[in-house]
């Protein structure tokens, strides 16, 4: 650990100290919220609701004190998995489109095997949170803000370099607080685990988002190989629609599915940690999720990953925001200058 003036710390902290190391890195100096909210860990293992449309779960960036008295709260209660965005929000709403601009990178490595690649990774967070099963969120704060969007490219690189969860990339992610016990070891009957900072450097200076992104590819570019399906093969502007579930989804999340299709949730609400999601085999059979009932086809994977219903609930402004980011990610021409069916 490295304080301000680059003393090195090295001590147990309370757990306080350690959310408190955490919103000091991250939060100091933002614009706006940050939320904090607890889910209950159920008797049967899964994760309860967080309850987001609370307002008390919204406290100011950069306040200390009221992020700690809000976690304490929370620490209160039992059984209570407790959360935040790393990225500041403009309005206490929770969600993506909250999130404008952000100044720091992030990714979730579940798999402990993975941690040594983030060891020879050649740019030095300026924090790990061992997340308490096993895996590691890491933090690197940014030079300068980026719109959302780019916040998203970036985590989604960093993730693809470091074997992380690409799900994690989106800019209003939820994220374990530290200084606060991880419930899922209850599930088989063993005692809850802490989520803890193990490495933070207040000295570092930030990185240069091109610094940190240099060398490394993002995943949801558009390959050439996509270019293939074109009107002329007959599925129009919208060749997803020639894919199964499995297909698009490596397009879309940039990741390879399990092999029987399992994945965890794409959806931005539901933090799946164990595989609850269907990719059918077929296509047009689509995909669902059997924990929070999110599902559907390409769009629907699209929308669920930026938080958005999906379905029939899926509508207007959101759906076509989806078909044009389905648009860039299959490298399809402009929706303005041809026609196209509105169905999906
Ligand atoms: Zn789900």
């Amino acid at each position: 650990m490295r304080d301000r003036r680059g003393h090195r710390v090295d001590r147990v902290l309370a757990a306080d100290a350690h959310a408190a190391l955490l919103t000091e890195l991250l939060h100091t100096g933002r614009p706006g919220f940050v939320e904090v909210a607890g889910a209950p860990r159920l008797a049967d293992g899964r994760l309860g609701s967080f309850r987001r449309n609370d307002l008390g779960n919204f406290v100011r960036a950069g306040r200390r004190d009221d992020f700690l008295e809000r976690v304490r709260a929370l620490r209160s209660e039992e059984r209570r998995e407790i959360y935040f965005t790393p990225a500041t929000l403009r309005v206490p709403v929770p969600g993506n489109d909250s999130v404008d601009r952000v100044a720091v990178a992030w990714v979730d490595i579940d798999d402990a095997r993975r941690l040594a690649t983030l060891r020879r990774f050649g740019h030095r967070p300026h924090a790990v949170v061992a997340s308490g099963s096993g895996g590691a969120h890491v933090y690197w704060l940014l030079s300068e803000e980026l719109p959302g969007e780019r916040c998203e490219a970036l985590n989604r690189m960093l993730a693809a370099a470091l074997g992380a969860d690409p799900v994690s990339a989106n800019r209003g992610r939820f994220l374990r607080v530290p200084g606060t016990l991880n419930q899922k070891p209850t599930r088989r009957g063993l005692a809850p685990t802490w989520c803890r900072v193990v490495m933070c450097d207040l000295a570092r200076a930030p990185y240069r988002p091109a610094a940190l992104a240099a060398g490394l590819r993002d995943p949801r570019a558009p390959r050439p190989a996509q270019r293939t399906y074109s009107p002329e093969l007959g599925w129009g502007e919208e060749p997803w629609r020639a894919l199964e579930a499995r297909e698009y989804y490596r397009a879309i999340v940039g990741s390879e599915p399990r092999r029987d299709g399992k994945v965890r949730c794409p959806s931005a609400d539901h933090l799946d940690r164990h595989p609850s999601a269907q990719l059918y085999r077929g296509v047009g059979r689509g995909w669902y999720c059997f924990s929070c009932g999110a599902g559907g086809g390409a769009v629907d994977l699209v929308a669920a990953l930026r938080g958005y219903p999906t379905g029939p609930a899926l509508r207007r402004e959101e759906f076509r925001e989806c078909i044009a980011e389905l648009r860039r990610i299959f490298g399809v021409g402009d929706p303005a200058t041809r026609s196209r069916g509105r169905h999906r």
